[in-house]
């Protein structure tokens, strides 16, 4: 009998680096693409998407853009088209929620969901949450969050009280501050977002394990696949014939590891047991 399709989850970050916000915390180089460099990154997308689409296993793909991928006609289109693809359970992406979304109209509310951050210093409050009642109307599943910088904190109770009960609002910890928060604001926030302790510390990963470079990884513009974005060393190429049998249980070779996206995939975690399926893009199983 034949085995059941392996489940992978994937992380894609192609070339793209250009936004329209300019955030003071942004952690990424503020670029403006030239329309070259936007053919690029729209071949490069498509022919990953079409990978994707002829795989045999079952997928999970979360776009971690270095920028803002969503005013771009050609990601609208890739994540719709993938979220009616046959072996993909699950499409998400990061996005600042800025831009038009009548293109979710065209996508399946059934895998399609938006990991959304409202970044309170380049948006007003209502007019993000207008697009979050948008997706509402289309049934489109969403997480959202703040990256949790002191001036942002006053913006969280607002935010909450403007969004459905069951969606959840995290909060990035700013851990770039060593002890940046009181012990008020610990205790507020943990209130707020019961995940917030997890997330406002490195998880010591060295040796532990870990499901990237088995079952998760990182793929870039190139193909090249890493076991995470935090790890470089690349295990594979994703248009080689052999790509699969580069993938094998793998113990963590850093030191911490301290996003969501990375220590999502840390076993001992059992972060699986709070997101389920929402995993990759950070919305949890309803209680
Ligand atoms: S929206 Fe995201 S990518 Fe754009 S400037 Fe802000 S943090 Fe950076
Ligand atoms: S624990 Fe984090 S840094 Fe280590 S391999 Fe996993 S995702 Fe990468």
């Amino acid at each position: 009998m034949k085995p059941p399709p392996a489940h992978w989850s994937i992380l894609y970050r192609g070339p793209l680096s250009s936004c329209n916000y300019a955030c003071g915390y942004c952690p990424f180089a503020k670029t403006r693409n030239t329309p070259a460099e936007l053919r690029d990154d729209a071949e490069r997308l498509a022919r990953f998407a079409a990978w994707a689409g002829g795989r045999a296993e079952k997928l999970g793909i979360l776009f971690t853009p270095w920028g803002e991928a969503l005013g771009h006609r050609y990601y609208q289109q890739a994540l719709a088209a993938l979220s009616h693809t046959g072996n993909v359970r699950r499409v998400a992406i990061q996005t600042n929620l800025a831009h038009r979304l009548d293109w979710v109209a065209d996508a399946n509310p059934a895998t399609l969901a938006l990991w959304c951050t409202f970044h309170p210093t380049e948006v007003n409050r209502e007019r993000f949450v207008r697009q979050c009642h948008r997706l509402d109307a289309r049934g489109i599943r969403y997480s959202v969050g703040v990256v949790g910088v002191r001036e942002a904190l006053a913006e969280l109770a607002p935010l909450r009280d403007r969004l459905r009960p069951a969606v959840y609002v995290w909060v990035n910890a700013y851990k770039r501050t060593p002890d940046y928060y009181t012990a008020g604001e610990l205790a507020r926030l943990t209130a707020f977002d019961p995940w917030f302790p997890l997330n406002n510390r490195r998880h010591a990963s060295r040796g532990r394990a870990c499901r990237t470079g088995h079952t998760v990884f990182s793929v870039d513009g190139a193909g090249d696949a890493r076991r995470c974005h935090f790890v470089r060393d690349i295990i594979g190429n994703i248009y080689a014939p052999d790509f699969a049998a580069r993938l094998q249980p793998r113990p963590c070779p850093a030191e911490t590891c301290g996003c969501h996206i990375g220590y999502a995939h840390l076993e001992h975690l059992e972060l699986e047991k709070v997101f389920g399926a929402g995993l990759l893009e950070r919305i949890p199983s309803p209680a």
